[in-house]
């Protein structure tokens, strides 16, 4: 199947509630914009350098999501024109997004990463660094940063009652942080092999690569 049946078959099961973010890293600008073409705006990427070069090259309305492990030094580059940044999960990183935020004069989305997996080598908070970290006052001096919601992966597992209770929990976690911080709204987790079930646990946002694009060619450094 082509991109853009592959997209089709996926568009046409999601709930309009739920944002796709189409993983693009590894797809050449062809395929992306096979998927631009078809109507898909919002893309994810997991390296600083891919990034800039696809987001010189391709249509200036594409909605650019940084999806990967985001190091201090690399945030310059991005901030200028990222829509969205998933994978937040130190205030240090956060303080220097708002710095870079203030000198591009935006206000940069994020969302904070939180640990849900088994697997000792992923990044993200706990829950109850989460908490503590969204009433610290080094938060509240953050006014070029808005925080968003959360991201979560799930385990690398076919076991679905396993993903089913790190989502489940997850989401529980996110109903609990909107009764004290209302203007939360993204909850994002589920890839290609799991975001239905990711749905059905409440997710409202997607990042699906491999079932859009085809398998990578190389395995990614995580
Ligand atoms: C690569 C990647 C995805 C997409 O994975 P697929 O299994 O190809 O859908 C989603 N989220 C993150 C953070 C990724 O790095």
């Amino acid at each position: 199947m082509s991109v853009q049946e592959q997209l089709k078959k996926i568009t046409s099961g999601l709930p309009p509630h739920v944002t796709l973010v189409a993983v693009s890293k590894t797809k050449s600008n062809a395929l992306i914009l096979e998927a631009y073409t078809a109507g898909q705006r919002d893309f994810g990427e997991n390296y600083v350098q891919e990034l800039l070069t696809k987001h010189e090259a391709l249509p200036k309305d594409i909605r650019w999501h940084f999806i990967g492990h985001l190091q201090s030094n690399k945030v310059k580059f991005i901030v200028p024109f990222v829509h969205l940044i998933h994978g937040v999960d130190s205030i240090r990183l956060l303080e220097e997004i708002n710095k870079q935020g203030a000198k591009a004069g935006r206000v940069v989305k994020c969302l904070l990463q939180i640990f849900i997996a088994q697997e000792e080598t992923k990044f993200g908070l706990s829950y109850e660094e989460c908490r503590e970290f969204l009433v610290s006052d080094r938060l509240k001096s953050l006014h070029n940063v808005s925080i968003q919601g959360l991201m979560g992966m799930g385990s690398l597992t076919a076991n679905n009652k396993q993903l089913e209770q790190e989502y489940g929990q997850l989401n529980a976690f996110f109903e609990e942080l909107k009764l004290n911080h209302p203007h939360l709204n993204t909850l994002s987790c589920g890839m290609s092999g799991d975001y239905q079930l990711a749905i059905g646990q409440g997710s409202n946002m997607v990042r699906i690569g491999s079932s859009i694009f085809g398998e990578r060619e190389y395995k990614e450094k995580g």
